[in-house]
């Protein structure tokens, strides 16, 4: 058993790299950019713990579905024709990632551990691999809970999984390739580039992962004709490597720590010279994208 998906590996290297020099988007940017090596151990590593996870999730969304959903109901969707069964299952799976997305960029708790997949600032196919466990195990299991609660058939849940591990490869890399007005039905790597632009313009936009559709519908939409950024990533201080990304959201966050030691100082001086006010400097308002 190919546990650490050696072989989608290989394949994605044969698929991505020729493609990522021959159409790029920005030419400038190498094969081997900085930080390609924490985002492959992220490629080994999450992707175990992960299949762990959702092989787990999937379970007990199984089990509810069963309890939940009546047979009948399931019986009728499971016998739906394949085509009809697949675009249903994107929409619906979609709309369950788009939500949860956004609850990431919201709530900042959350969006600590979303950080983590902004902190890229050289976006690829490789690049898309940096998503914090916790982020992954929540937004992939809002998608997947349709898919299994509602008696999906087995075919158009694999052609699902398929076309969802590819697309999201594809929107995080390094290719340029216009998709005419199927831009602002399907997500194309234009749409999901602006997504991780640290440009104040684009935060909190284009958070579907497969149907651009759904940002154009709930007013989430950043696609200023062919244009694509010029700066990617985030403001808060991510620190790099696995497991120091791993920790990142769980940590005292350094501007808590700085101010913290601040006002400590400030009662010491005070302390000792009655003369001096300390005003501390607030935090930076949190950026968002
Ligand atoms: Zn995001
Ligand atoms: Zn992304």
């Amino acid at each position: 058993m190919d546990l650490l998906n050696l072989k989608g590996l290989l394949l994605a290297i044969v698929v991505f790299v020729p493609l990522e020099r021959l159409f790029a988007m920005h030419h400038e940017q190498k094969l081997f950019r900085p930080r390609w090596q924490d985002d492959l151990v992220y490629f080994f590593l999450n992707g175990l713990l992960i299949k762990l996870a959702l092989s787990t999730t999937v379970g007990a969304i199984v089990v509810a579905g069963m309890w939940l959903v009546p047979a009948d109901f399931q019986n009728w969707v499971g016998g739906l024709p394949f085509w009809v069964q697949l675009p249903a299952l994107i929409v619906l799976a979609d709309i369950g990632f788009y939500s949860v997305h956004r609850l990431f960029h919201k709530i900042p708790y959350l969006w600590k551990f979303h950080a983590v997949h902004h902190s890229i600032e050289d976006l690829d196919w490789l690049a898309a691999h940096r998503v914090h466990p916790v982020d992954q195990i929540l937004t992939k299991g809002a998608s997947l809970l349709p898919v299994f609660a509602l008696g999906f058939s087995a075919a158009p849940i694999a052609a699902y999984f398929f076309l969802y591990h590819w697309q999201s490869l594809f929107i995080h890399s390094n290719i340029k390739i216009g998709f005419g007005p199927l831009r602002w039905l399907i997500a194309s790597p234009q749409f999901h580039h602006w997504h991780h632009a640290n440009h104040p313009e684009a935060f909190d936009k284009n958070f579907a992962g497969q149907l651009s559709l759904l940002d154009m519908l709930f007013g989430t939409m950043h696609m200023p004709g062919n244009e694509v950024p010029t700066r990617y990533g985030t403001d808060d201080p991510v620190p790099s490597g696995y497991f120091r990304q791993l920790l990142y959201p769980f940590a005292r966050s350094r501007k808590k720590a700085v101010a913290a030691n601040g006002a400590a100082m400030a009662a010491d001086s005070v302390e000792k010279s009655d003369a001096g006010v300390f005003a501390a400097k607030p935090d930076q308002p949190q950026p968002v994208g």
